[in-house]
C-alpha cells in the first residue's frame, strides 16, 4: 500500500465528524492493505509509528524542513516502516548526523502531504485515545469480527497490529489472547457520579466500596515470584516489601489482583496520600521508610486465579473469588446495597473517616482493562449543611396539597439574615411531606400563588455536591444536587450553617482542592 493513501485518509479523518463515516474510512484502508503491511497500517492509522524509540524529534525535523519533497507518490508503508527501523537502529558517534541525513533521504522520496504526515506520525502528533479506539472498530469491521471481541483482545495485547491479524483469522484466534502473569494490563478506570441517586440510577445493582487515596498496584504472582505495577505498569516491586509478604501467603499459586496500597494510621483511618507516596521517591531507602510509613494494601479486584482468567466474569463473581483468594479483612470494604440511604451512610462514614469518597461498582459487569467504562463510578464529594427553611412551594401529581420544594437559606451571622442558597424537594418521603406541610404551615408569614413563605425556624440537613456560582440568588452561589437528609428539631435556626461556611466550601471547590464535609 502507498504511503500516500494512508496521509489522504488522515486528511479526511479530520474534515469528518460522523463517528460512523470515520469507521468506514478506515475499515476501507484496512481491508485495502495487503496482508503483509496490514500491522503497519493499523499502527499508523492510530498515530503510532512501530519502532519504540527513533531518537528523532522536533530539533531533528526542524534540521531537515527544507528537504525538497517530491513531485509524486511511490513509497509504500513497507518501505517506510524499514526506514524506520534502519533510523532506530542508528547509534553511537556521529549518530546525530547520521540520522539526519537518513531522514534526509527519506524525505527526498515524499510528495509534500506526507512529509508533513510522517512529521506529524513520528512526533506522535496523531495519537489519541479515541483514534485507537475508531481503529479498533475499524479493523472489526473489515474483519467481519466482533468489537466487543476485538476490544478484549486489546485489553490483553496492545500491539494493534497483532489483534488485526488476529481478527481476521476469527473469533478463536482473538479470543486466544491471554492475560499473563508478569505481563501488566491498563487499569480499569472510573466514571464519575453526582451523588448516590446518580449512581443508583446508573447501576441496577451496585457494590459501594471505600475508596482509598493511596496508590493503585497492580499484583502478579506465579508460585515463588511476586511482582507489583503501578497504574502505569512501571514494576515497584522493590518498594512495596509489605505486599510481597502478603502475596506470598496467598495459597493460590497464580494471581493477578488489582488493589490500592495506603499508608493508614493505627487507628485505620487514612494518611494524606503525599505520605503514601513517600513511599514511591526514586530515591527512597525502602527499609528506613518502610518502618516509618508502613504500607497496607486492600485488594479489589481478581483478573487470574491459576488457570482462570477471572476478568471477563461479572464483579459479582469475581469479588467472590476474591474474597476466597485474600479474605475479606485484606480487601476494600465494601457495601452492596441498592438502597439509597444506608449508601448514603456508607458515604459518610467513608468520608468522616478521611477516605476521598466511595467508588459504585456495576455488580454485572466484567473489568474492562484500561477503559473508563460505565461499570466504575466514583463519588468523592457530599457535603452536608443544617440550612433553614424559608418558605416551601406546593407540589403537583403525587405531592398536590403538601408543600414540597423546600427553600434553604444560610444564616448571614453579619447581617443577622437568612440568605437563600437553592431549592429542593429530593430525599423527602411521604411521611415527611405531611410532617413538613403541617410544621410550615403552623409558620406561615405570608404566601402567594405557588408559594408559602414561613418564620425562618426549622432546620432542615442537606446533603448537595457542590456549590457553584449563581446569578439567580443573592449571595452569587447555589447549591448544587441539593437533597433533603433530614429536620434537625435538635437545632435552632441560629445554629444554622452559616453563610461563611459555605464561602468557605464555594472557595475551596473554585480552588480546585475540595472541602471538607461539614457533615
Ligand atoms: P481517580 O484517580 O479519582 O480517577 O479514581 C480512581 C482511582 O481510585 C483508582 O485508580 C484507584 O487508584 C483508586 N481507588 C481507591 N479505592 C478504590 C476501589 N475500591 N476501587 C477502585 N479504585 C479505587
Amino acid at each position: 500500500m502507498l504511503f500516500s493513501i494512508l496521509a489522504e485518509t488522515s486528511d479526511q479523518l479530520r474534515k469528518t465528524r460522523s463517528r460512523l463515516a470515520k469507521t468506514a474510512l478506515l475499515s476501507q484502508c484496512i481491508s485495502d492493505a495487503e496482508f503483509a503491511s496490514r500491522p503497519v497500517v493499523c499502527a499508523y492509522l492510530a498515530g503510532d509509528v512501530r519502532q519504540s524509540k527513533l531518537g528523532v524529534g522536533y530539533a531533528a525535523l526542524n534540521a531537515v524542513r527544507d528537504t525538497e519533497p517530491a513531485p509524486k507518490s511511490s513509497t509504500t508503508v513497507a518501505s517506510i516502516d524499514a526506514d524506520l527501523a534502519t533510523l532506530a537502529a542508528i547509534s553511537g558517534t556521529g549518530s546525530k548526523q547520521r540520522r539526519e541525513e537518513h531522514l534526509r533521504a527519506m524525505l527526498r522520496s515524499l510528495t509534500a502531504r506526507e512529509q508533513a504526515f510522517l512529521s506529524d506520525l513520528v512526533l506522535g502528533e496523531l495519537r489519541q485515545g479515541a483514534l485507537t479506539s475508531l481503529v479498533l472498530e475499524a479493523i472489526a469491521s473489515a474483519a467481519g469480527a466482533a468489537v466487543a471481541d476485538v476490544r478484549r483482545a486489546y485489553m490483553l495485547e496492545p500491539d494493534l497490529g497483532r489483534i488485526c491479524d488476529a481478527a481476521f483469522d476469527g473469533t478463536a484466534a482473538l479470543a486466544a489472547f491471554k492475560l499473563e502473569v508478569f505481563q501488566p494490563v491498563q487499569p480499569m478506570l472510573a466514571q464519575t457520579a453526582q451523588s448516590i441517586t446518580d449512581a443508583l440510577q446508573r447501576m441496577a445493582s451496585a457494590r459501594f466500596e471505600l475508596k482509598l487515596d493511596g496508590a493503585r498496584i497492580q499484583v502478579h504472582k506465579d508460585g515463588t515470584q511476586v511482582r507489583v505495577y503501578t497504574r502505569n505498569l512501571n514494576e515497584v516491586t522493590h518498594a512495596v516489601p509489605e505486599v510481597l509478604e502478603v502475596a506470598a501467603n496467598l495459597e493460590a499459586e497464580r494471581l493477578v489482583l488489582d488493589g490500592e496500597v495506603i499508608a493508614l494510621r493505627e487507628d485505620g483511618t487514612p494518611l494524606p496520600f503525599q505520605v503514601t507516596m513517600r513511599r514511591f521517591g526514586r530515591k527512597a531507602d525502602v527499609e528506613k521508610t518502610r518502618a516509618q510509613i508502613p504500607l497496607s494494601i486492600r485488594f479489589f479486584d481478581c483478573l487470574l486465579r491459576d488457570h482462570t482468567q477471572v476478568f471477563d466474569l461479572p464483579l459479582r463473581q469475581r469479588a467472590a473469588i476474591l474474597e476466597q483468594t485474600v479474605g475479606a479483612s485484606l480487601m476494600a470494604p465494601s457495601l452492596t446495597t441498592a438502597n439509597a440511604d444506608e449508601a448514603g451512610a456508607f458515604l459518610t462514614r467513608a468520608l468522616a473517616e478521611g477516605h476521598e469518597g466511595v467508588m459504585v461498582k456495576h455488580l454485572e459487569l466484567p473489568y474492562e482493562a484500561g477503559a473508563r467504562g460505565a461499570g466504575w463510578l466514583k463519588l468523592k464529594h457530599a457535603h452536608t449543611l443544617d440550612l433553614v427553611v424559608l418558605a416551601a412551594e406546593w407540589g403537583s401529581g403525587r405531592r398536590r396539597g403538601k408543600l414540597s420544594n423546600l427553600h434553604l437559606g444560610a444564616y448571614d451571622a453579619e447581617r443577622g439574615d437568612f440568605v437563600m442558597l437553592g431549592k429542593t424537594f429530593k430525599g423527602l418521603t411521604d411521611r415527611l411531606l405531611v410532617w413538613q406541610t403541617e410544621a410550615l404551615l403552623a409558620r406561615e408569614t405570608h404566601r402567594d400563588d405557588y408559594t408559602v413563605h414561613v418564620r425562618p425556624e426549622l432546620v432542615v440537613e442537606v446533603a448537595f455536591n457542590d456549590v457553584q456560582q449563581s446569578s439567580q440568588y443573592p449571595a452569587g452561589m447555589a447549591l448544587r444536587f441539593a437533597r433533603v437528609k433530614q429536620y434537625r428539631d435538635d437545632k435552632p435556626a441560629t445554629q444554622a450553617d452559616t453563610l461563611q461556611t459555605v464561602r468557605t466550601i464555594f472557595a475551596a471547590a473554585i480552588a480546585g482542592t475540595g472541602a471538607p464535609s461539614t457533615g
